[in-house]
């Protein structure tokens, strides 16, 4: 009987999932394989919360192959060694997977096919199955990229999406390929306490009870910080427990100004995948370089130590640090506001920032998170490269009555309404008493000193 392999990376789940459904089409049986890799780890992809969440996701996608007669085969080593195994114990033909963006990903795509080839085995490589729309399938005239964000929108909306898959009904899993062990939660130690759940079944509860409930009101309240009034699906779509397809035609279908609020932030992710794929060095590399002569020494490790830990001194960024330590995940407006502070305010090196992002993010996504710092630096592909953050009017807006603040730093806790943004302005004692620390950088300061640094003062 014909065997074919699914080799499960950022993308589990049975919904919607194109390679899948290309394996069963031929009829016979499946493998559906994930090898737990020690370079994805290596390459900064080791941080607990999202091994925590990956766990979450590994054991659903097994339970919900199990309800199908299937169950999900867990392998350990170097992927392409891995898949070849496999591919010789069950006399495989053919292996499926989903397409990614990053040069890790480029590369173990070109040595995968080399050795299938080799063994005379064919890998095929599917795309939209973690984007809407393909990298590199709209492009400008001139370029193998879009480098700006609203003319690439305005075509990525203008394609067909292609239909939606439901999962399988039944899949049958060769007996003789073993497996290792499928990971738990509860082994990785260093997760944040308020660690939100993984896996496809959570994924898309989610999905339909945000479409449900926050959808309609998502376009006048996304940027309220205190009203956590966003989706929460991206790690869902990093690990792709949700299908960005679905997500986009159910928000479409759903309709109004939310919908196409969302649907704009979906188009994002893909505009920052179809940069990364076709320029990988931007996960390190500044994509567009202003020679910065970012600040070093010592001075700076304490003002970085004093940002990580939510320690500033302006509410609102602290506010947004230690959401992040504490959830593993931090709302968009409080992602650019801290990385603003840290890259301009501070002046420090986007690549310290992202690092600590990837380090704690449980959506933490080489696309995403290198290529939003990277707008928020000024390297990238915003437009406007030079644009400061001030932390104090930015909370006042976004977190009007306080609220945001008073959740996250409790020494603050008993400053009342919007007050809670300007604690320098507390009457002496008052202040002293909330132990709260006082900014390690004037605003002014700061600007002069980014100004300068980019030859604008
Ligand atoms: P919603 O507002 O509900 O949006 C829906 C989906 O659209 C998100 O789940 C996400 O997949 C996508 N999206 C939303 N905003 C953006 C955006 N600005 N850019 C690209 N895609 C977007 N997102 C990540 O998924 N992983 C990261 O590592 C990451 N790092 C970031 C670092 C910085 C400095 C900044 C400014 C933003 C970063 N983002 C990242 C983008 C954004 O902050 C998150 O996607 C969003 O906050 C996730 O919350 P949500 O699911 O409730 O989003």
């Amino acid at each position: 009987m014909r065997t074919s392999i699914v080799l499960f990376t950022c993308d589990l789940r049975l919904s919607d999932h194109p390679p899948l459904r290309a394996a069963l089409d031929g009829g016979g049986r499946v493998v559906p394989l994930f090898v737990r890799d020690p370079a994805v780890d290596a390459a900064c992809f080791a941080a607990p919360n999202r091994r925590a969440f990956l766990a979450d996701c590994l054991r659903d996608l097994d339970a919900r192959l199990r309800e199908r007669g299937g169950r999900l085969v867990l392998r350990e080593g170097d992927t392409v060694t891995q898949v070849c195994r496999v591919a010789a114990e069950t006399d495989t033909d053919e292996v499926h997977m989903a397409d990614d963006v990053s040069a890790f990903a480029h590369a173990r795509e070109r040595r995968l096919r080399r050795a299938l080839e080799a063994a005379g085995r064919r890998l095929y490589v599917h795309d939209t199955v973690s984007t809407a729309v393909a990298p590199g399938s709209v492009t400008p005239a001139a370029s193998d990229h879009f480098a700006v964000f609203t003319p690439y929108f305005r075509r990525w909306s203008e394609q067909g999406l292609r239909d939606v898959w439901e999962a399988p009904r039944a899949i049958t899993v060769p007996e003789e390929v073993g497996s290792v062990m499928l990971p738990e939660r509860g082994q990785v130690s260093e997760t944040s306490p308020g660690l939100c759940r993984g896996g496809e079944t959570e994924g898309r509860r989610r999905l339909t009870a945000w479409l449900r409930s926050g959808l309609d009101s998502y376009e006048e309240r996304h940027d309220d910080l205190a009203g956590d009034a966003t989706s929460k699906l991206s790690p869902h779509l990093h690990f792709g427990t949700l299908s960005p397809v679905e997500a986009v035609r159910r928000a479409r279908r759903a309709g109004g100004p939310g919908a196409d609020a969302f649907v704009r932030q979906i188009a994002w992710r893909d505009f920052n995948r179809q940069v990364l794929a076709a320029r990988p060095d931007a996960a390190a590399r500044d994509y567009r370089t202003h020679g910065d002569n970012w600040r070093v020494g010592k001075s700076v490790e304490a003002d970085v130590e004093a940002w990580r830990e939510g320690l500033t001194g302006y509410p609102v960024v602290d506010a947004a640090m230690r959401q992040l330590r504490h959830e593993g995940w931090m709302h968009n407006r409080g992602r650019l506001l801290v990385a603003s502070f840290l890259t301009k305010t501070l002046y420090v090196d986007w690549r310290v920032g992202a690092r600590h992002f990837l380090d704690l993010l449980v959506d933490g996504d080489l696309a995403n998170n290198q290529l939003n710092w990277q707008w928020m630096a000024g390297t990238g592909t915003d437009t406007r490269p030079n644009r400061v953050f001030n932390p104090v009017t930015q909370g006042k807006r976004y977190d009007p009555d306080g609220d945001y603040v008073r959740r996250w730093v409790e020494e603050l806790a008993c400053v009342q309404g919007g007050a809670v943004h300007e604690p320098w302005k507390l009457p002496a004692q008052e202040r002293s008493k909330t132990g709260y620390p006082e900014p390690i950088v004037s605003l002014a300061e700061g600007l002069e000193r980014f100004k300068r640094a980019r030859g604008r003062s």
